[in-house]
């Protein structure tokens, strides 16, 4: 059963478009079946009907056009009920709807289940026969087992084929993902090339044969020189015979075996990337499918040779672009790294397939100001490369090939958001008091735009949370206590007299070191944050110092241990700066080394209730919110799949930060806030109202919260406090905060277009 399933959803995702895929679909359903008949529909919502998409069984000449309601016959029940139906005379049922169009009256049995992805049900697929039978367990949960697993190829495959029509009509299409940086980007699509694999190759037709011969031809010749370079390197390591394996490889790229496929699908008219990608594809099925263990581990061979000869294909195609002025950067999962290696100035807008608002290269473009959205449909990205787009990341919506007059509406938008920025750029040098006068400290979170910001140092009253681990990111090794030093040096000074709170090393998670392999099937939940530092204490101690060293003179560090969830950490790590102080001391008792105050970040839930002893240990905590969410719902904080269920505004959520603030009051321990809900307005005058002074956040949230706060009064925010704290759901705390922003005249903030 496993094979055949696994041979439907390949042969199905290698047809060149939707249509022949669903032929192809039902074909190989109804034989697997050993059924009379398959049918696919697809779900219409402009029209509240569904459209029988293929069919092998029914009247043909009704493909495409017979229409069923949503809330009429068999089909909408199983769409209604969004489960099978299995039943041995369909015509029995209340529910069935005489078709005669269709020609379905010869037909008894019928299972049918509905095809769901994300939640919306996309259509159903029907198997019937003419015996009246009901269909088996088995029978019912391959077709189960085939919808979920076709849901998101058929998905996808539903998009590409709008962007197809698109193209061809010059009509604007739209893609949804999740908004992650606000703000409107208008400018030319830039596709970072996704790891290169068959999958992201689309099918396209060329009839210049000679052209896509000699390309092809090339990129043998090319992967040819490749392979007798890379037996020459190894010739001297290993032995002769495993040499032999170089041969294999030659002569599979021979004219006779790939060289001859490739020139059938050439002259059927693909162009050379679409042929290369049937072939071997073809090849890796048929391996794949063989019962003997050599052989089939010969698809992995297969696989090697086509990726090395598609990657010289793409590369003669693709030669080396530069950035477009007002790049709307594209990738598959945004790095911070990709980000860092657009020149100033041409970044208008990212969008990224994977992640979510909440991993650190979504937390960095919130920080940059860049308009970005996250987690749209997993589409072959290269077919976006060098379009005109509008990114409108305030609803999360991705605009290709705009029409002129949509152009012109969104750069109006685009100007007004402008003004509002100003108006709080405007205000960006006085002081942060509410109406009624308490003082909010509003700190910076930096590090990761990798450079100290001089210019930021007055705006803020110091750093609330420096990530030293981006910087550690950008190398090559971990750099030397003395490099640290001079950097920390730098960043301290460009704050003076302000304090800055610097976080020890926080990798793990999302934030990986190319030079330190992690490997995990829960990063988050794994080696993360202090627990690595602990492990390694020769890295954490060379970092301590050179903090220490870095602060001699100036007295305006901080240090933050983060993921810290159990007292023996606290004990360890306190116990591990103990010795870098006692250390340095013996070293250097000439200098004046100071003892900076020690503080933890409280981001793991059981940290919350370690209060009472913790407060007696260290001098301050923050709270990590992003992950404090993270694990306080269970929820990925970087995966897109659920990147809905992400809210800080969990009732729960809000009611554990309300805890801590009231738990740090009792024990007198300093507290402030420096995950990304601080930077929110919304989230500002909540955690205000619970307590919090000290806010930690990125600049451009910095000039709005501190806008906004002074608009308001403590008073009334507590009032909404105390009603958001009563809730049940985010939901409906978030329609108080938005009622509230409105009551007190800051509906702007939320001009959110479209
Ligand atoms: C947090 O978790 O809220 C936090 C500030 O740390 P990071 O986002 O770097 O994990
Ligand atoms: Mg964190």
């Amino acid at each position: 059963m496993l094979a055949t399933l696994r041979s439907i959803a390949e042969s199905v995702s290698q047809q060149a478009n939707l249509d022949t895929a669903l032929v192809c679909f039902v074909q190989m359903v109804k034989d697997a079946m050993k059924t009379q008949c398959c049918s696919i529909y697809f779900a219409d919502y402009s029209q509240d009907n569904f459209v029988l998409m293929a069919t092998e069984g029914l009247n043909p000449d009704a493909v495409g056009k017979f229409r069923i309601g949503f809330t009429e016959g068999l089909v909408g029940l199983v769409a209604q009920r969004e489960e099978p139906i299995n039943i041995a005379f369909a015509k029995s049922h209340p529910r069935f709807k005489l078709s005669p169009e269709v020609n379905e009256e010869g037909y008894n049995a019928f299972l049918s289940v509905p095809v769901v992805h994300q939640k919306k049900v996309l259509g159903v697929i029907v198997v019937q026969q003419k015996m009246a039978r009901v269909f088996s367990q088995d029978e019912e949960s391959f077709l189960i087992t085939l919808s979920a697993q076709l849901a998101s190829q058929l998905a996808h495959a539903e998009i590409k084929e709008v962007l197809r029509q698109d193209e061809s009509s010059h009509q604007t299409s739209v893609l949804k993902g999740v908004s992650s940086a606000p703000g409107i980007g208008i400018g030319t699509a830039f596709v970072l090339l996704p790891k290169l694999d068959f999958k992201s190759i689309e099918l396209q037709k060329n009839s210049d044969v000679t052209e896509q011969r000699r390309l092809f031809t090339q990129a043998v010749a090319a992967t040819r020189k490749e392979f007798n370079t890379l037996s020459m390197t190894l010739s001297d390591s290993i032995p002769q015979e495993a040499l032999a394996v170089f041969d294999v490889y030659q002569q599979l790229l021979d004219a006779k075996s790939l060289g001859h496929n490739v020139e059938v699908q050439l002259l059927e008219g693909w162009c050379a990337k679409s042929a290369l990608k049937i072939v071997i594809e073809r090849l890796i099925s048929q391996f794949n499918a063989m019962q003997d263990p050599y052989i089939k581990e010969r698809a992995v061979d297969v696989k090697d040779i086509g990726l090395r000869v598609l990657h010289h294909l793409v590369n003669t195609e693709h030669a080396v672009k530069d950035y477009p002025a007002d790049t709307i950067l594209i990738a598959n999962t945004l790095t911070p790294a990709m980000l860092a290696e657009v020149p100033k100035g041409h970044l208008a807008g990212v969008v990224s397939v994977n992640g979510s608002a909440n991993s650190h290269a979504s937390i960095l473009t919130r920080a940059m100001g860049i308009p970005a959205i996250w987690g749209i449909e997993d589409l072959p990205l290269l077919q976006f490369d060098g379009k005109p787009m509008i990114l409108d990341a305030f609803a999360g919506r991705l605009y290709i090939s705009p029409s002129q007059m949509l152009l012109d509406e969104y750069a109006d938008l685009q100007h007004q958001d402008n003004l509002l920025n100003n108006r709080f750029l405007a205000e960006q040098e006085y002081e942060s008091i509410t109406l009624d006068g308490e003082h909010v400290s509003l700190l910076l979170n930096a590090g990761l735009e990798l450079k100290t910001d001089q210019n930021n140092a007055h705006v803020c009253d110091g750093v609330g949370l420096y990530r030293t681990e981006a910087w550690f990111m950008q190398k090559g090794q971990f750099p030397s206590q003395l490099e640290q030093e001079n950097w920390y040096r730098e960043v301290l000074t460009s704050y003076y007299p302000n304090a800055v709170v610097m976080r020890t090393l926080d990798i793990g998670g999302d934030k990986v070191l190319d030079y330190f392999n992690i490997t995990e099937e829960n990063p988050f939940l794994g080696w993360r944050g202090i627990r690595i530092s602990l492990d390694h204490p020769e890295l954490f101690l060379d970092q301590l110092k050179a903090m220490l060293k870095a602060n001699i003179g100036l007295g305006n560090l901080k240090i933050m241990l983060p993921m810290i969830s159990g007292t023996e950490e606290v004990d360890e790590a306190l116990g591990l700066f103990e010795q870098a102080y006692f250390e340095l001391n013996e070293h250097f008792p000439e200098q004046q080394i100071d003892r900076p105050d020690i503080g933890i970040m409280l981001e793991v839930p059981s940290s919350v209730f370690m209060l009472p002893e913790w407060s007696k240990k260290v001098d301050f905590c923050s709270v990590g919110s992003n992950d404090l969410t993270q694990y306080l719902l269970a929820v990925d904080r970087a995966n897109a799949r659920v990147a809905e269920l992400f809210n800080p505004y969990h009732p729960g959520v809000l009611r554990v930060l309300s805890k801590i603030a009231d738990e740090c009051e009792n024990y007198e321990l300093p507290f402030s806030l420096c995950g990304e809900l601080g930077g929110d307005p919304e989230g500002a005058i909540l955690l205000i109202a619970m307590g919090y002074r000290r806010l930690s956040m990125n600049l451009s949230s910095l000039n709005k919260v501190k806008w906004v706060l002074r608009r308001l009064s403590v008073a009334d925010m507590e009032q909404l406090l105390s009603e958001c704290l009563a809730q049940s759901t985010a939901k409906q705390v978030l329609r108080l905060t938005r009622n509230f922003m409105l009551e007190h005249n800051l509906g702007d903030l939320f001009y959110t277009p479209k």
